[in-house]
């Protein structure tokens, strides 16, 4: 059965707060695959949203994936990198056990188009070391559709960046009446997000913006009535219980805690107040490399303890 799942409004801070369609985690569905979050935006004009504007901030124990549609956006990181973050490439960043960085869209960027994912690192490689990766993949042809694999491996054609667990993500434009079945792997569950157009999966209508899940061993067909343009992501399920709170993945109430104040501790002067750019300490998390922008401020934890799930 297909199942399928409603994204919510999620502004992403700032004076003119840009917002998100945020499909994935829900109440229903924390994870597909290791995939453990999914923001879907645009296209939005930047002159009316304020554009990307998001300061440093840190990850631990997750992949973040950058795959834009349209516009472009400036990555730099406390590993070193400065990156462009284009349409049809992507930008992959291994937090591990600490990273941290700033994503803001360029002054040319009149329109922005995109998702950013997230993968939850399994308990055996959270700890590794910070990384960064580009990759351009091929436009792979078809009978009335054009795919871009830029993780994992589908109709031919193989990411070579490293993922921990196995992994498939890719953008596809199916034109009217085309249809696609690509190979499934073994045991993988999958999500078909429709950015737009008229799309079923499995046989089950998806509207634009929702998200359809598909349990492993069901197959994958994809139909457009439509000029259409789909997300897949898939992978094995993760088979861990993982704890997700602001920009950390952890296992318990303990590990997210030590995170928050890891990274508190580096962007606090010795009274508590949040430091400018140029004051924050080095640690755990690293410094952004030649960012500008005032640090964020982790939220205060919620009362109850953090609950794996
Ligand atoms: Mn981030």
């Amino acid at each position: 059965m297909t199942e399928i799942l409603e994204p919510r409004e999620v502004p992403l801070g700032g004076l003119r707060a840009m917002s998100v369609r945020r499909s994935l985690p829900q109440r229903q569905r924390s994870l597909i695959g290791a995939w453990c979050f999914l923001d879907h935006y645009g296209p939005d004009r930047v002159d009316e949203t304020g554009g990307m504007m998001v300061a440093p901030h840190p990850h631990i124990g997750l992949q973040t994936v950058s795959w834009l549609f349209g516009g472009m956006v400036e990555h730099r990181d406390s590993i070193g990198t400065h990156a462009l973050v284009r349409p049809g490439e992507l930008n992959l960043m291994t937090a591990g056990r600490g990273v941290s960085h700033s994503e803001v869209s360029t002054d040319q960027t009149t329109e922005l188009h995109g998702v950013q994912l997230w993968v939850a690192l399994p308990a055996a490689y959270r700890d590794v070391e910070p990384a960064f990766a580009h990759y351009a993949p091929p436009v792979v042809h078809g009978q009335g559709w054009d795919v871009q694999v830029f993780v994992g491996s589908m109709l031919g054609s193989e990411s070579p960046l490293e993922m921990f667990s196995p992994l498939v993500a890719a953008e596809m434009i199916l034109d009217g009446d085309a249809s696609l079945q690509p190979d499934v792997e073994d045991g993988f569950e999958y999500g078909v997000l429709v950015d737009f157009g008229l799309v079923r999966v499995n046989g089950e209508e998806v509207k634009q913006h929702q998200l359809a899940y598909v349990a492993p061993g069901e197959g994958l067909l994809i139909e457009a009535a439509d000029l259409s343009h789909v997300l897949v992501i898939g992978g094995r399920p993760l088979g861990e219980e993982i704890v997700m709170w602001w920009n950390f993945v952890g296992r318990d109430h303990d590990e997210i805690v030590g995170a928050r104040e890891d990274w508190m501790a580096q962007i606090t002067d010795n009274d508590g107040t949040v430091t400018d750019s140029s004051q924050i300490h080095d640690g755990r998390f690293g410094i952004v490399t030649d960012d500008h922008l005032p640090p964020v401020p982790a939220p205060a934890l919620p009362n109850a303890r953090l609950k794996p799930r």
